[in-house]
């Protein structure tokens, strides 16, 4: 789910990087090259795998970092299947399948017509609590095809 190029991405990242005081590291650009090229939300076991110079508790610092000033996003069935993929702000607005089985996640890009429903409907809850929605996120929660 990339409309940019990685070296657009990366541009962007370090600039909100800067902006929250915090420096493009090597380790932080490998992880953001990885989840460029991967293209789908990865773990930390993925990580782990792809970028063994990495230690696995620095992974995570660098995960946090990135959350922390909007460049990625943690999306999970729960607790036990944190995965992470380049904020939608970097990408294009998706939505995920999660298997709460595997912790598989599978990005689904919605039909204009999805969409337009799914606005008008939470247009329509919004306004009654005089709430102004911006966007919103769509994480469907069930068992793959594996998992049956
Ligand atoms: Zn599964
Ligand atoms: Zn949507």
């Amino acid at each position: 789910m990339a409309v940019r190029s990685a070296n657009d991405i990366h541009e962007l990242i370090e600039r909100l990087l800067r902006q929250g005081d915090l420096r493009y590291t090597t380790g932080r650009r490998a992880i953001v090259d990885l989840l460029c090229r991967v293209g789908q939300p990865v773990s930390i076991s993925d990580i782990e795998s792809q970028l063994p110079s990495i230690p696995r508790s620095s992974a995570y610092r660098h995960l946090v970092d990135l959350q922390s000033v909007g460049a990625v996003r943690r999306v999970a069935a729960n607790d036990d299947f944190a995965r992470f993929e380049l904020a939608e702000d970097l990408t294009e607005h998706h939505h995920h399948l999660l298997c709460t089985s595997c912790g598989d996640v599978i990005d689904v890009a919605p039909t204009p017509a999805f969409e337009k429903a799914v606005t008008t409907m939470i247009e329509q809850f919004a306004e009654r609590e005089g709430f102004r929605p911006f966007s919103h996120s769509l994480d469907i929660v069930g068992h793959c095809r594996e998992c049956g």
